[in-house]
């Protein structure tokens, strides 16, 4: 049977329709060229040639690289796991849906003054492999394909997930660097050393990792912790592992200024790992996240303590616990697609 066959667009343009060549869609290299001309080998794709709703989604339209990982600086790299939540789940679908709403993302920052793409050759390197419900086994193939980026030299900026993942996260960087120092925005401080008598959740990942000797006390640092806790043990767990910790009350009062030079005084020349949970953002920002505590921080705070965070030898970077079914207009992964961008700066200003 013949297919009927599809009528040509019609056009109330006076000029006659043209058709043109060189144009599809979301290559990712439209601002990379060739290499060796002084320009990064891989950017995004132009939104001024191809509009920012079209194409397969990747991180702020940058191309989906995997397995050769030649040219790159840093990668965008998804961990869509989420057995370690305790109380709401699902950000096995927060790195799509950063992904998503980072078209918006465009290539000049403005805080900075930087062209991102024009120093920097970056990819989203897709998801690395989890098994659903088995936490330790999925953290072995986290930390084995964080591993695969870091020996290429690569820096990953990682789309959680929940902040379990921040262990294998840390046992991936530590095999490659050594100890790395930890700055974590949170309102929990995830030092317990166990929920329901289980090891690993997204509460304990920094208690394991400080046994573990993955991360350096000494150099690193916990802002925004606040909410109702289960007792004051909760704050005195981490101080006394050696880890700084600035309350959400502190940081409010102190204000982001004084909290960005405690954090870069902190942590000083050591190799650091960023790890960015969305609940340091107020739910009136960021609603979709696992366990919500008010009395948080704006967007702004969080891009103007960003911004004064210029300069710290950064290895490694998570933004974590985006649960987009309790999301509202897309908000919480606006708000993440942008904390991966001020990322994307401060790695920037540094080349
Ligand atoms: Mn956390
Ligand atoms: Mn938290």
């Amino acid at each position: 049977m013949e297919h009927p066959t599809t009528p040509p667009p019609t056009t109330t343009a006076s000029a006659a329709p043209r058709i043109m060549t060189g144009t599809t869609l979301c290559s990712g290299m439209e601002s990379g060229g060739e290499a060796g001309h002084g320009r990064p080998l891989y950017g995004p794709s132009d939104s001024k040639v191809s509009p920012r709703f079209s194409g397969i989604r990747t991180y702020a339209r940058l191309p989906h690289l995997t397995g050769r990982l030649a040219g790159v600086d840093a990668a965008i790299v998804g961990i869509p796991f989420d057995t370690g939540g305790t109380y709401r789940v699902g950000a096995r679908f927060g790195p799509e849906h950063i992904r998503s709403a980072s078209a918006l993302m465009r290539p000049y920052h403005s805080g900075s003054g930087v062209a991102i793409f024009d120093r920097l050759s970056v990819v989203d390197y897709g998801d690395l492999p989890v098994v659903p419900g088995y936490i330790e086994e999925s953290h072995r193939r986290i930390a084995g394909g964080l591993l695969d980026v870091l020996r290429a030299g690569v820096i990953p900026i990682d789309l959680g997930g929940d902040h379990s993942i921040a262990l294998p996260e840390l046992r991936a960087l530590a095999e490659v660097h050594g100890k790395v120092g930890l700055i974590q925005l949170d309102s929990h401080s995830d030092t317990s050393e166990a929920y329901f008598d289980q090891p690993h959740t997204h509460g304990t990942p920094i208690y394991h990792a400080v046994r573990e000797g993955l991360i350096e006390p000494s150099r690193s640092i916990q802002v925004g912790l606040r909410g109702p806790i289960y007792s004051d043990r909760d704050y005195a767990i981490p101080r006394e592992m050696g880890i700084e910790v600035i309350t959400g009350v502190e940081a409010h009062e102190m204000g982001m200024a004084a909290v960005a030079e405690r954090i870069a005084a902190r942590v000083a020349d050591i190799k650091v790992f960023f790890s960015f949970d969305i609940d340091f953002i107020d739910p009136a920002y960021a609603p979709a996240t696992g366990t919500p505590e008010i009395g948080g921080f704006t967007t702004w705070e969080a891009q103007s303590l960003l911004r004064r965070l210029a300069g710290i030898n950064y290895v490694g970077f998570d933004v974590v616990e985006v649960i987009p079914a309790y999301d509202v207009a897309d908000n919480t992964s606006f708000v993440a697609a942008n904390i991966v961008y001020e990322f994307l700066a401060l790695l920037a200003q540094a080349r």
